[in-house]
């Protein structure tokens, strides 16, 4: 018999467009494991910190990411199954979200090799059974076979309200600059991606929606088998 595929749902879009929140309720509902992909560039992007690696010097940050010693884990938090990256064994969950972490990470994240390296790491999460993916190139680049991509965006004030209300206060419109301009695997719609832009929704709407999609798609492929 052949061996069933994990199902991967693709939940890209710009910088809080809300897609960890509604990323992690459709995990929950359909009883997936959740990858948060921003966290494993901003663990680099830490990390190349912590080792003084200058990040705007791509052949460093490469380097740094040939070298250093990861592994990935499934964790349990809160219910929810995660699929986490580990470097010499820890999970840096604080220190990835620091102002200086957010402002380095799209310099690591412009890196090719680095890119690659995600990429190889992200698909690997496979293993760990069905996934919600999100991140900026998962329907395009990670896992671009998937059927089940999403595109979240929101209008730009009201992301700067929604991070300014979890006491965060950054430049989100050059972080998206820097991410969609970037040459390797920019951030984008993908093809065939559904779009949700989300200025005027719940949460609870936005995850609603994607998993009444999902569900109903599931549902017919399998009553075609
Ligand atoms: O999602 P989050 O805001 O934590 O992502 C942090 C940064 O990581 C993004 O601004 C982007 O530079 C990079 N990133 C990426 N590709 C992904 C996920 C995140 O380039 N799939």
């Amino acid at each position: 018999m052949k061996k069933q595929q994990p199902i991967v749902i693709a939940i890209d879009g710009t910088s809080a467009s809300g897609k960890s929140t509604n990323a992690k309720l459709v995990a929950r509902a359909l009883g997936f494991v959740y990858v948060d992909t921003g966290a494993m560039y901003r663990t680099l992007a830490w990390y190349c910190l912590q080792q003084g690696v200058h990040v705007e010097d791509s052949r460093a940050v490469a380097r740094v990411c040939r070298q250093w010693k990861t592994s990935l884990e499934l964790a349990e938090v809160d219910g929810l199954k995660c699929a986490r990256l580990l470097v010499d064994g820890y999970f840096p969950e604080k220190e990835i979200r620091t102002a200086a972490t957010s402002a380095a990470v799209p310099h690591v994240a412009a890196v090719k090799q680095v890119r690659a390296w995600m990429k190889r790491t992200q698909r690997d999460c496979a293993r760990f059974g069905n996934l919600v993916m999100e991140g900026r190139d998962i329907g395009t680049n990670v896992f671009p076979e998937t059927e089940y991509k999403y595109y979240l965006d929101a209008n730009i004030n009201e992301r700067l309200r929604r991070r300014a209300a979890e006491g965060v206060h950054e430049n989100l419109a050059a972080r998206d600059q820097r991410d969609s301009q970037r040459a390797t695997a920019p951030l984008m719609i993908a093809l065939g991606a559904k779009v949700i832009n989300n200025s005027e929704m719940t949460s609870e709407q936005t995850s609603g929606l994607i998993i009444e999609d999902v569900r109903k798609r599931l549902a017919a492929a399998t009553s075609q088998e």
